[in-house]
């Protein structure tokens, strides 16, 4: 109830109020906008990339080039793609979202995932979030992998199942951690819903997270689709973490 009131409460001012660029909140023409001078800070992720899990390439590769991540370790998802690469803007924008509860926010961040998915979306079934467990979801007041998800299969029309997958136990924070460390991290910690599982037999899934890092935690969430019997899987994200030397 007091949250469907604060939305109305926040709709209420966003009509009220000037729009404000999501980044430094100088006034500009339309929701979820950022100005002409933040804009050019917001890197978009673009052709070339591995054509499994989108990560961008320095330099033109043949047509379905993998990269090194994916050659050496075929991940449990079919397909990944992201919006921007994990930049200090998109740093900004993402705290920003997470800290102050600025549901604007979702006009753009759900326009950039639509376009970075845009081949991945017409196929799905059904959209899920990334979950966390409940402790987390209260400390940090929402999950906004669900509030991504949601909105994105709004707009598109897919069915959004935000309980779909569940997160078993709590798992210590994958920060400092590498790839093997995280994948022991996330061992068994993320299942499908037992009364989920109907649905997701001989389906396509699109799993919806905001910051792909090492992709340990969408591969967890496609290895536990595919064993509840998921014929593909696909992954969006907001945001990559890309690495300098990749
Ligand atoms: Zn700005
Ligand atoms: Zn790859």
């Amino acid at each position: 109830m007091l949250n469907s009131l604060e939305h109305i409460g926040r709709r209420l001012v966003d009509t009220v109020l000037p729009l404000r660029c999501l980044s430094c909140g100088v006034i500009v023409e339309e929701i979820g906008a950022l100005c002409p001078g933040c804009w050019p800070d917001l890197e978009l992720v673009s052709a070339p990339c591995c054509a499994c899990c989108g990560l961008p390439f320095g330099h033109a590769e043949g047509p379905g080039a993998l990269c090194g991540g994916c050659l050496a370790h075929p991940p449990a998802f079919d397909l990944a793609r992201s919006a921007l690469r994990y930049n200090d803007m998109a740093a900004k924008l993402i705290i920003g979202f997470k800290r102050s509860d600025k549901l604007h926010h979702l006009a753009a961040f759900t326009q950039w995932l639509e376009r970075a998915g845009e081949s991945l979306i017409g196929g799905a079934d059904m959209i899920c979030p990334v979950p966390f467990h409940p402790t987390r979801l209260w400390r940090r007041r929402f999950n906004q992998s669900a509030l991504l998800a949601n909105a994105l299969a709004k707009r598109t029309g897919k069915p959004a199942v935000p309980d779909l997958l569940i997160r078993r136990r709590a798992t210590p924070s994958q920060g400092g951690l590498n790839r093997r460390q995280r994948i022991e991290n996330l061992r068994g910690a993320i299942a499908v819903r037992a009364k989920r599982s109907g649905a997701v037999k001989g389906s396509s899934v699109l799993v919806i997270d905001d910051v792909m890092t090492t992709g340990a935690t969408v591969d967890a969430c496609a290895k536990a689709l595919k064993r509840a019997g998921a014929v593909h899987v696909a992954v969006t994200t907001l945001a990559r973490v890309v690495r300098e030397t990749t």
